[in-house]
């Protein structure tokens, strides 16, 4: 085989190679994301839960405080109700009471509502609690896992980019020019194989010369469809 085009081959696997590291350290990474995530989503919804229950004892407080009040207006009341004497200040007072009465019943209803949340919510934050701790435990275990198999593609990524600079380091400057102009366009299908006479770049079916001079493989060869640079398949050359 033509030694350049012996080198294209080889540059064109170890340049997919190098290609696929990423998705592949990706996919790794966005299991651990996803856990992450997962904790996150937990942590947030056990904060709007806090501030939910602020929100309600600071409701509580000032219905607490309104309690107080109203009641210091009632002993107020009870005082005045001994020195009026009018029938009409009488019923005036009597009124003024049952307002106060209606407004304390309606603070202690509401402080009750207001502990039912605080309960309520107290509660869920401590079953969140349980299901943060859980997640902690999975995204570090993930993690431990993750970054040990991220080590691994790393190692191989350095031996992939330590043969592609030893192989470049032999290629001709020009062989090298010819294939980055086609790999830009072309990415991982810069070298493709012929199979049944068709190039695997286009599967466009080439005619019988072009076909010869792939099997030949004495020359570099390129797809008249698309420009591509072809080769002889392993399993035809079997075949043949
Ligand atoms: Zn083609």
């Amino acid at each position: 085989m033509n030694k350049y085009l012996e080198q294209l081959i080889e540059l064109s696997k170890l340049d997919k190679e190098i290609d696929d590291f990423g998705p592949r350290i990706a996919k790794v990474e966005k299991m651990l994301k996803l856990s992450l995530d997962k904790e996150r989503d937990l942590k947030l919804q056990a904060e709007s839960f806090q501030a939910d229950i602020a929100d309600a004892k600071l409701k509580k407080a000032k219905n607490e405080a309104h309690l107080a009040e109203l009641s210091s207006k009632l002993k107020d009341l009870t005082k005045k109700s001994a020195l009026v004497k009018t029938a009409k200040e009488i019923k005036a007072l009597q009124l003024e009471e049952e307002i106060s009465k209606e407004q304390c019943d309606f603070a202690n209803d509401e402080i009750n509502r207001l502990d039912k949340i605080i309960d309520l919510k107290q509660t869920n934050i401590s079953g969140l609690q349980e299901k943060i701790a859980e997640a902690v435990k999975e995204a570090e275990e993930i993690k431990a896992s993750i970054d040990s198999q991220i080590q691994a593609i790393e190692e191989e990524r350095r031996n992939v980019y330590q043969s592609k600079d030893e192989l470049v380091v032999q290629m001709s400057q020009k062989i090298l020019t010819f294939y980055q102009k086609i790999r830009k366009w072309a990415e991982n299908t810069t070298v493709v194989p012929v199979k049944k006479q068709a190039c695997y770049g286009c599967f466009m079916r080439m005619n019988d010369k072009t076909y010869a001079s792939v099997l030949k493989q004495d020359d570099i060869v390129t797809c008249p469809h698309c420009g591509r640079i072809l080769y002889k398949e392993i399993a035809e050359e079997a075949q043949a």
